[in-house]
């Protein structure tokens, strides 16, 4: 089937311009508009958007140099075992530092790099890299341990990405199994079946797969069932107000125990206080990830921490 919507960008003559190429502009950033919030709908032109377009396309046009200028880097944040307090895995997330913009936060550049189609090459590298730095550190002693890399939509609809993907295990020297990919339930949910073909190819590679932010966007039960996922995790909004607000407190118990009856595990992101973490302890959730055991650190951090709770390691 084919769904068309259409999305439509309105300027107003004379109060937004006065010749053709002026209106042609403001409708076009109006029309930018409509699309980023969900397409399908229109949306007046107002001098605010001038501005945010204007950054919008300094931010792409920045970002088309990072990976050659050397400015992104990857960050890992550890996964912890609440059984055993040991440190299993890690969650790959992205960096840019860019001389005239500083620090740009992963929320403010990876929609940027989606839309602009830069996120095929960018979202390579990361996967590269992380494959590449999880091979090192299990070369260096450590035991086995799986690094999770985020994934958007438009790679994971890429033809041929699961042989990309493969192709980066083999070449890079690492199992299959020490890599887990993270989906958001909006690209596993979008066109199931579809979804289900490539994540059923993933997973006879032995390709680990996540649901990330479950619970935030829109999930069916009934196609959850038919996946072939590994892992939920629940989003740091529900975890917040653990201590505080029964429905949140409502929602982490009830993901917890869809989980396990699924027979799929749980990693319970954004843990910042002991409190948390004892209740999702209590609630027998099997992983837990936040800023009371580590903020993501770069690579050199993360190992002299994988060394400290993995005594075998030679760092
Ligand atoms: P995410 O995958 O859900 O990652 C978790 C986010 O929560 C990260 O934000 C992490 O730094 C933050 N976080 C972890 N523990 C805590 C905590 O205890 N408290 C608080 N306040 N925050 C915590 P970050 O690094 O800013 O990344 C934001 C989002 O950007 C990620 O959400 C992910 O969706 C996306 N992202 C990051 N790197 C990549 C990438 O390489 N590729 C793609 N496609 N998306 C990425
Ligand atoms: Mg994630
Ligand atoms: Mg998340």
């Amino acid at each position: 089937d084919l769904n068309i919507t259409g999305s439509v960008g309105i300027a107003m003559y004379p109060s937004d311009g006065s010749d053709l190429g002026t209106l042609m502009r403001c409708a076009d950033a109006a029309m930018f508009r409509a699309k980023r919030h969900g397409r399908n709908s229109y949306r007046f032109f107002t001098k605010e958007m001038e501005v945010s377009t204007a950054l919008h396309l300094q931010l792409i046009n920045a970002l088309r140099f990072a990976q050659d200028r050397s400015e992104l880097a990857i960050h890992y944040q550890p996964q912890i075992d609440v059984h055993s307090g040991r440190l299993v895995g890690a969650e790959a997330l992205l960096r840019w530092t860019n001389p005239g913009l500083g620090d740009v936060a992963p929320s403010v550049f990876i929609p940027a790099a989606e839309e602009s189609g830069l996120i095929l090459t960018i979202g390579e590298w990361v996967l590269r890299n992380a494959v590449r730095q999880a091979a090192s550190w299990i070369n260096k002693g450590l035991a086995p341990f799986v690094v999770a890399v985020n994934l958007s939509a438009v790679q994971f609809r890429q033809p041929d990405f699961p042989e990309m993907v493969s192709r980066i295990l083999d070449e890079e020297g690492l199992p299959a199994n020490c890599l887990e990919l993270e989906l958001t339930e909006g690209v596993a949910m979008h066109d199931p079946l579809a979804a289900s073909a490539v994540l059923n190819d993933l997973y006879d590679r032995g390709i680990r797969i996540a649901i990330d932010d479950f619970g935030t966007g829109y999930s069916s039960l009934a196609y959850l069932k038919l996946l072939p996922v590994d892992l939920l995790k629940i989003d740091r909004s529900f975890v917040k107000d653990i201590e505080t607000d029964k429905n949140d407190a409502a929602i982490c118990a009830s993901i917890l125990a869809l989980a396990h009856s699924l027979g799929l595990k749980v990693v319970a992101e954004g843990i910042e206080t002991a409190a948390q973490r004892d209740f999702l302890h209590a609630h027998h959730c099997d992983y837990l990830q936040g800023y009371l055991f580590a903020k993501p650190e770069p690579s050199a951090q993360c190992l002299a921490r994988l060394s400290r709770m993995q005594p075998a390691a030679q760092a």
